[in-house]
């Protein structure tokens, strides 16, 4: 499938499913099943599997532009989306053949939804740290135990990726093994249902895992090289994902201002507020802003994808300037729209509670800047 049709499909499941479902998955807190079905349907959560394990072969720019026409209409969904696109990119760049047949396979024939359990309470937004315990029983069977927390899509994936902290004794702190945990695996126990200031339809779950037995064909990669996972495919992909997502969200927000200010009339003068020179100015700016924070994330996953090593500053960068992006374009066009964008279940209402997300869901904004900085003066990335 060439780019141009995945985009084309991204964009009418959007339209026809997603647009149609966002404000009700909002209200209700409800994980956006239609939405994911439809996406299984047209092939689009095979996006980042490689073609030769029967996917679409696609890599971060792809990622970044389908979850920018997702989040234009529900950044819910299109989170829910991007973390299956990230766990199985996790999946799949180092996939044992029996984890290409057994997993991969069905993720690609649209008949497994999966998802991302790294964050944890006891280390929050430093995720490459988990405290999570890998044991190996009498069995030979691996074991888990420890808290995972903010699991999207959980509850409803059919498998989710858990990094926990390495096999090895030896290995260096921040080194960490990820594991495939099937749903359903005896010791799960999932927290309360999601109820977020926004990204409500989320499902994003803590899980209790109590000696979860699961066997050792489900480990990713070797017991901790884990590290290299997470600057070659966690960060960028996570990253891509989220960006492209409030990227969407910006995007939508210029659009529901720009109809605002066309729409809106006063009697006294019968001009709208589109006639007005300061209208249009602060249009103008609002548009630059957009375009100029989509060139950096397209650039940055351009890169990512050809293993330009300058990839990552942009990746980092390019989140960070999508959230600052996102928030200031929503407040702006929330003031432009005046009353009917602050009025509650407004479009501009949801979009202002979702994209505050951005700069939370990490890497959050300012360990980005401070990343990119440390790389530019060529410091190790993490510092602590
Ligand atoms: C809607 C949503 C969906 C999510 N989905 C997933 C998911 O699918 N899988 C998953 O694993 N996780 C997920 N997360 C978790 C997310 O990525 C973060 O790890 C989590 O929100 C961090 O929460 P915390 O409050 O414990 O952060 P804390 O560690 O308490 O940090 C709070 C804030 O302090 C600041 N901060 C902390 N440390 C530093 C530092 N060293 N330098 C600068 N600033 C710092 C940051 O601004 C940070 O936002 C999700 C989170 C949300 C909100």
């Amino acid at each position: 499938m060439d780019l141009d049709t995945v985009i084309a499909r991204a964009r009418s499941v959007a339209a026809e499913v997603l647009g149609p479902q966002a404000r009700s998955v909002d209200e209700e807190g409800r994980w956006p099943e239609p939405g994911i079905r439809a996406l299984q349907d047209t092939r689009l959560t095979a996006l980042t599997i490689p073609e030769d394990q029967g996917g679409l072969g696609y890599g971060l720019l792809a990622l970044a532009r389908v979850c920018e026409e997702l989040g234009r209409e529900c950044a819910s969904t299109s989170i829910c989306f991007g973390m299956h696109a990230v766990a199985t990119s996790v999946i799949a760049a180092k996939a044992t053949s029996t984890q290409q047949s057994q997993l991969l396979r069905s993720i690609a024939e649209g008949k497994h939804i999966t998802s991302l359990a790294l964050s944890e309470p006891g280390t929050g937004t430093h995720f490459y740290y988990p405290q999570t315990k890998l044991s190996l029983n009498e069995n030979a069977n691996l074991v888990l135990s420890g808290t995972k927390c903010f699991v999207t899509n959980g509850g409803y994936a059919n498998s989710y990726v858990v990094s926990t902290v390495s096999a090895d004794p030896d290995a260096p702190p921040g080194h960490f093994s990820c594991v495939v945990l099937p749903a359903g695996t005896k010791g799960m126990q999932w927290g309360p249902s999601w109820s977020g200031v926004g990204m409500r339809g989320n499902s994003s779950r803590s899980l209790e895992l109590n000696d979860v037995q699961i066997p050792r064909a489900n480990l990713l990669g070797n017991e901790g090289d884990q590290i290299w996972y997470v600057f070659n495919v966690i960060t960028p992909y996570f990253l891509v994902a989220m960006a492209g997502t409030y990227l969407g969200v910006a995007s939508a927000a210029l659009d529901e201002a720009r109809k605002n200010v066309k729409e809106r009339r006063h009697r006294h003068s019968g001009a709208s507020l589109a006639d007005n020179q300061v209208i249009q100015h602060r249009l103008g700016s609002i548009w630059a802003n957009v375009e100029r924070t989509r060139a950096l994330l397209y650039l940055a996953a351009s890169k990512g994808d050809t293993g330009d090593p300058d990839a990552l500053l942009g990746l980092f960068s390019a989140k960070a300037e999508v959230a600052e992006c996102a928030v200031g374009v929503v407040g702006d066009a929330m003031t432009l729209s005046g009353g009917r964008g602050y009025r509650d279940g407004s479009t501009l209402h949801r979009m202002l509670r979702d994209v505050q997300a951005s700069h939370i869901m990490a890497p959050a904004t300012d360990t980005l800047r401070t990343w990119t900085g440390r790389a530019l003066l060529s410091l190790p990335i993490l510092s602590e």
